[in-house]
């Protein structure tokens, strides 16, 4: 059974199956409606729904509260549909977005590596020669064992690399997903995915240098876009500060030291916050926020900056980016939500997210 949804202002008809989330459905009609943890934990994903009944599945109180819910807002990644209805979202249109449908894959664990101690590194290869289409940046939900569910994870490797996507995964202390992810995913395993996801992607039409700012796993994405702004040769400079705890966390240190030295318009700032005083550690000592002011001497104009990562992490970013005169229009994030941040409220110093 199913029912009719209609998205304005597109004024787009699509069918949304029983138990299907509305979110769901309209990315794999190629509709892109806005959303980040996919989760029901963060809000991006709020829509009014004009006509019809839904019902709102997992939604957290804090991402929707019940005055919303009583004004017909809901939540996109959660709500299914009761009857056939009619919502009205916010779509952005963006130069530099494709609108790629979310596909369902297959594939098999084809390699797991230890990149840090609490850091892995999962690749996947897709299903008879399958490819992933999507823009670098994005991720992808994988299908964990049915008590857990679905996990968010975005693609490491870069678009033109597809048919094996590669996950970097950090363990999060009390997390059923990465825990078991770690402790009992093998090499040969079968394993199922669905994607591509999100709006983080380089907003190449700009022409402006790029200020790539990473924590912990949250390097994943920004190494899919840096390895395709230089495989497509962009003339324009391309920064990374990446921040780890210490230098058993740093991962992928000698691929961009490597990609530094080949490409004169990419320069790489590694960060420990952690690392012992008495170590041979030569780079910066503090916190990815810290580092960046200090190498760009407090001054960000003028470029476009990509956050990937923990939301505190994201949130510090922000707050240095604005001091140094980065608008919020030039600024975007990837936050890596997980079920702790259900509770926590956004930044006040943000109005996108
Ligand atoms: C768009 C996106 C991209 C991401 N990309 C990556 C990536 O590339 N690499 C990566 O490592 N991670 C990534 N993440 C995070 C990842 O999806 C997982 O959410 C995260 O790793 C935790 O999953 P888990 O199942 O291990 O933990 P969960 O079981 O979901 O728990 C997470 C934490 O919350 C606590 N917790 C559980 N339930 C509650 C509750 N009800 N209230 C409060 N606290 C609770 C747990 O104890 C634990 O500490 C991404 C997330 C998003 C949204």
């Amino acid at each position: 059974m199913s029912h009719e949804l209609t998205i304005e202002p597109l004024g787009r008809t699509i069918e949304v199956e029983d138990g299907q989330t509305v979110l769901d459905a309209a990315l794999r009609a190629g509709i892109f409606l806005p959303h980040a943890c996919g989760q029901g934990y963060c809000g991006t994903c709020k829509v009014t729904v004009t006509d019809g009944e839904v019902d709102h599945g997992r939604a957290s109180n804090f991402a929707l509260m019940d005055y919303e819910r009583e004004e017909g807002l809901c939540l996109a990644c959660c709500a299914t549909l009761e009857s056939d209805a009619v919502l009205e979202a916010e779509i952005e249109v963006d130069e530099d977005a494709r609108d790629i449908p979310v596909r369902d894959f297959h594939g098999t664990v084809s390699r797991i590596e230890s990149l840090t101690p609490t850091i892995l590194g999962l690749w996947i290869r897709l299903d008879g020669g399958d490819t992933i289409d999507f823009q670098a940046g994005q991720y992808i939900n994988l299908q964990l064992p049915s008590d857990i569910g679905v996990r968010a994870f975005s693609l490491a490797n870069p678009p033109s690399a597809s048919g094996e996507i590669e996950l970097n995964i950090r363990i999060v202390p009390g997390g059923a997903g990465t825990g078991w992810i770690h402790r009992s995913l093998k090499v040969g395993d079968r394993i199922g995915l669905t994607g591509p996801y999100g709006r983080f992607f380089v907003h190449k039409s700009a022409g402006v240098p790029s200020l790539f700012m990473a924590g912990g796993s949250g390097l994943s994405s920004p190494r899919s876009m840096i390895l395709d702004l230089l495989e497509e040769g962009s003339p324009h400079p391309i920064t990374l500060v990446y921040g780890a705890r210490n230098r058993a966390e740093l991962y992928h240190h000698d691929e961009f030291v490597a990609l530094a030295q080949r490409h004169p318009q990419f320069t790489y700032v590694p960060a420990l916050s952690g690392e012992p005083e008495d170590s041979d550690w030569t780079g910066f000592r503090g916190h990815v926020h810290e580092a960046a002011k200090a190498h760009f001497d407090n001054d960000f104009r003028g470029r476009k900056a990509y956050l990937c990562g923990p939301p505190l992490m994201i949130e510090a970013c922000i707050a240095a980016l604005m001091q140094g005169r980065l608008f919020e229009r030039d600024i975007y994030t990837e936050k890596f939500f997980s079920a702790a941040d259900a509770q926590q409220v956004r930044s006040p110093l943000f109005k996108r997210l």
